[in-house]
């Protein structure tokens, strides 16, 4: 199994599974107009996101890590009529172009982009009172991963889902010498989510179109 199986494979299984989408393949578009990394989910880890939030009955989402709002659109594509997403951006040219994405969507109702590190905006949102959120999709620098489950953990209630991407970092998580910050952050969160008495989780591997990663799922299952 190498790449190039994976990427066809994965490209089986999309033009099985994910039409052609001109919202989705314009805000692909506007990732490499914009000269962003197309770090983005697969279009098949989108629908991922988005049978998980339906599954859910998601009314309310936030999102760590925006990008061009590829995923964001995916998940508030779940939400109920009256549903919100609060999705949280550091780099003010990501948030502009994801921004002129969901308008495109047609998402501008039940999606707000907020500018700024998440670890300054979540505090904010604290203060605002925006939690409770029934799904967190954690997708932002992976140094900090652990300090946001524990705003996830903060923000979420009995039967939430807290889902993390990109935790096993083409196999190098096992390295617990790994000079690599974020292979570090993944390896210092996968440790936390697993002694975390308060949710039910695990980490799959994941591999397709964008290499060999993982995901972490977790079901909040305690009230606190
Ligand atoms: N979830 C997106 C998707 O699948 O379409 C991809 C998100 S990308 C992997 C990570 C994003 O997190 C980037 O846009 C980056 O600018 C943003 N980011 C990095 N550090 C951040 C921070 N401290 N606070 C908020 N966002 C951050």
């Amino acid at each position: 199994m190498n790449q190039e199986q994976w990427t066809v494979v994965d490209k089986y299984i999309t033009d099985l599974f994910i039409p052609p989408d001109p919202v989705l393949d314009a805000t692909i578009q506007s990732t490499i107009d914009a000269n962003m990394p197309l770090i983005n989910v697969a279009p098949n880890q989108g629908k991922l996101l988005h049978v998980l939030a339906l599954m859910k009955g998601a009314r309310k989402i936030l999102e760590i890590g925006t990008l061009a709002g590829y995923s964001t659109i995916w998940l508030a594509r779940a939400l109920p009529v009256d549903g919100k997403l609060i999705t949280l951006e550091a780099d003010a040219k990501h948030a502009a172009v994801a921004r002129d994405n969901i308008a495109r969507a047609g998402l501008t109702d039940k999606v707000e982009v907020r500018l700024g590190a998440a670890l300054d905006t979540l505090p904010q949102l604290e203060a605002e009172g925006q939690a409770l959120f029934d799904l967190v999709f954690i997708d932002a620098d992976k140094v900090n991963t652990t300090e946001y489950f524990e705003w996830a953990l903060k923000f979420t209630r009995r039967g939430s889902l807290i889902i993390t991407d990109n935790v096993v970092r083409k196999g190098a998580v096992i390295d617990a010498n790994s000079t690599d910050v974020n292979v570090q952050g993944v390896r210092r969160f996968n440790a936390a989510l697993a002694a975390e008495p308060r949710v039910t989780a695990t980490v799959i591997q994941t591999v397709g179109s964008k290499g060999y990663d993982g995901l972490a799922i977790a079901l909040v299952n305690s009230n606190f």
